[in-house]
């Protein structure tokens, strides 16, 4: 059943381990891959229509979090599972597209950034192909990285997608989700232009705030995560809320600790990306706190 909905030529088999077309998908329409460097299209059948014909402008990156890659893809492509997303990229840096771009994939669930909390609609969903916190979390290899760059560069360009628009799922999902997690190389990407980034404030000894803090401290805390997009509430309550969101923000920006504990590093990190951010890209009057 591996064959069929390839884009690709066949004349490269040789060289590749044949995808795991998952059964019942070959026999759907394939698509045009909307980016250049897509070798192969597996149609998903889990999308909709984006909302009110959002145009997305940001990115989404995941791991798949499964043990295999064939499980993963049926998972993201077969009728019944309610997800998908727009690529999966696998370890030996191919890329399939399951979701033509205009369309609006599956990936993020129950999910907000800077005011809007339909993330799926804005965005394009990346699941990278990695087995995750569950199974034992592996590195994820530099071909890999590379192919997860060109892709987002490409996508940035065609969509002028702003860098600090280019998230993890952690970040649109805080309470729900890990991925792609502290061991994926965000440095890597800034350094090929994708995704915003600062060198992260060294870790010192110091006041910080946690879990259980009440206090205009708090708040201010609370307000400058808000700022920069998080869906975090301002009520001045270290809550399990807030941690989630300082976790989030680790997992990304500060990954040598990821405790929660807002200490001067990470809110040092914050400020120094709240200053870099460009003038537009000014926070969200408000946002649906939970
Ligand atoms: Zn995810």
């Amino acid at each position: 059943m591996a064959s069929g909905s390839s884009s690709s030529s066949n004349g490269d088999s040789k060289r590749q381990r044949t995808l795991p077309v998952p059964k019942g998908v070959a026999e759907l329409k394939t698509f045009t891959p909307d980016s250049s460097i897509a070798s192969d299209v597996i149609p998903s059948v889990n999308f909709g229509e984006r909302a009110n014909g959002r145009q997305p402008d940001m990115i989404v990156l995941h791991y798949t979090g499964m043990p295999d890659v064939e499980g993963a893809i049926a998972q993201l492509c077969t009728a019944g599972t309610e997800v998908s997303a727009h690529y999966i990229v696998l370890e030996d840096g191919r890329i399939v597209q399951c979701v033509p771009e205009s369309k609006r994939a599956w990936h993020a669930g129950v999910s907000a950034w800077a005011g809007e909390d339909d993330i799926n609609s804005c965005s394009i969903g990346v699941e990278i192909v990695n087995r995750g916190h569950d199974w034992g979390y592996p590195d994820f290899p530099l071909r890999q990285i590379a192919a997860v760059i060109a892709l987002c560069r490409g996508i940035m360009l065609r969509r002028k997608v702003p860098s600090h628009r280019v998230l993890g799922h952690s970040d649109v999902a805080p309470a729900r989700k890990k991925d792609p997690g502290e061991k994926f190389p965000w440095h890597s990407l800034a350094n090929s232009g994708v995704g915003h980034w600062v060198q992260p404030a060294p870790i010192t000894r110091g006041t910080a705030l946690k879990l259980g803090a009440i206090s205009d401290d708090v708040s201010n805390m609370q307000a400058a995560f808000r700022r920069y997009g998080y869906n975090i509430p301002t009520n001045g309550k270290f809550d399990g809320a807030t941690m989630e969101v300082v976790t989030a923000f680790q997992r990304h920006f500060r990954p040598e600790r990821v405790d929660g504990i807002a200490d001067q590093s990470t809110m040092a990190t914050l400020h120094a990306l709240l200053a870099s951010l460009p003038p537009d890209a000014a926070a969200p009057a408000a946002v649906a706190s939970k």
